[in-house]
């Protein structure tokens, strides 16, 4: 059947700008790094990114490394382009990253310009586009200069093949020294990627937020349910299917008795605001104006609609947010 976008998707989701850019991201992006592997239907994966834009979900965030196989996620998402948004693709910000390792070969993992430029082309013959919107060097490489790094993104976007250049998984001052080369060079970073949520508040404690603010880049914080951790789906159980029956990233032991008090007492604190902890734990991360977008997960289109209804619900009180750090933090 013939896709044809929903005529209200941009009256769901807010739009938030990136940093100092011009560049608007959804509040909420769609992350391909598990289930979009060939691990999981190639229809509910398809029938999820197309919700997902219905619902304003503008931005999808891949990398050369998704799956499994690597690779296996920008293939899937090309043949969903192809067949479905192509005539959208102007309305779309496509993701991707490259530099952590997807095979043993020194041209496929690290900071190189070698590994990133040769990863871009790879990844944009496998998503069917002429170029990305961003393209992020995906962890920090202490042992490449980085001029050579920030040299690679700055020539990708000349080539015509991004729009504009992240990183992610850098601390604040390789962050900050990638920064100031590349607005020096014409071609300001736009975005950075860190792990942000109630359960990892690491962007706060090293200083991550406050130089977004003063290096003007945005923050698209990912896993901020914390994998599903900060969801109800654990309280009681692992259901069968859910990430921390599957994943080597999300293990059965970190489901204990001490993750399940801290989890219930704020799931008691989302249920007085009529809401779910999911709802709450992503309204927590964009109550931080540095925070552009949340990036999240989805294993199915319901999943989507419940955490899109997130964004409907008072902002937290100062109140809430202390409960929140009472349980919140370790
Ligand atoms: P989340 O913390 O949002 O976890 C998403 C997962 O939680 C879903 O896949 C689903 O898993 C479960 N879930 C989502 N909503 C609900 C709900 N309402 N109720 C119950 N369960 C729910 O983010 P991710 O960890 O998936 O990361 C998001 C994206 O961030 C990635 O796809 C990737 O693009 C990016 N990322 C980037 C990294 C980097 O190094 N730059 C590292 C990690 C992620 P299930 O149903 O399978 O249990």
């Amino acid at each position: 059947k013939t896709y044809a976008a929903a005529d209200f998707r941009y009256e769901r989701l807010p739009y938030r700008r990136a940093g100092a850019s011009g560049l608007d991201l959804p509040a909420l992006s769609l992350g391909l790094w598990q289930k979009f592997g060939t691990d999981y239907p190639a229809q509910i994966q398809r029938d999820i990114v197309l919700h997902a834009f219905d619902l304003g979900i503008t931005h999808f965030d891949n990398a050369d490394r998704y799956g499994p196989p690597h690779r296996a996620a920008q293939q899937g998402f090309g043949d969903v382009l192809a067949r479905d948004l192509a005539p959208y693709r102007d309305e779309i910000v496509l993701s991707t990253k490259a530099g952590n390792p997807i095979g043993p070969s020194p041209y496929l993992k690290g900071g190189s310009r070698k590994t990133l430029l040769n990863s871009l082309d790879h990844s944009l013959r496998d998503l069917g586009t002429d170029y990305v919107d961003v393209f992020y060097h995906h962890r920090p490489d202490p042992t490449v200069p980085i001029e050579e790094t920030a040299g690679a993104l700055l020539s990708a976007v000349q080539q015509g093949k991004a729009l504009y250049v992240g990183v992610s998984n850098y601390g604040p001052e390789q962050a900050h020294e990638a920064a100031v080369l590349l607005r020096g060079a014409g071609v300001p970073l736009l975005v950075h990627q860190p792990r942000y949520s109630i359960f990892d508040r690491t962007p706060e404690l090293n200083g991550l937020i406050d130089l977004a603010a003063s290096d003007g880049f945005g923050l698209v914080v990912y896993s901020p349910l914390a994998q599903g951790l900060l969801t109800d789906k654990y309280l009681n159980e692992i259901p069968a299917g859910a990430r921390a029956a599957n994943s080597a990233f999300l293990k059965p032991e970190q489901i204990d008795d001490e993750y399940r008090k801290r989890a219930s007492a704020l799931n008691d604190l989302a249920a007085e605001r009529g809401q779910s902890l999911a709802q709450l734990a992503l309204q927590w991360v964009l109550r931080r104006p540095e925070v552009t977008s949340a990036l999240i997960g989805a294993s199915s289109t319901w999943q989507l609609d419940h955490n899109v209804a997130a964004l409907g619900f008072p902002a937290l009180t100062d109140d809430e947010l202390a409960v929140i750090d009472e349980h919140g933090v370790d």
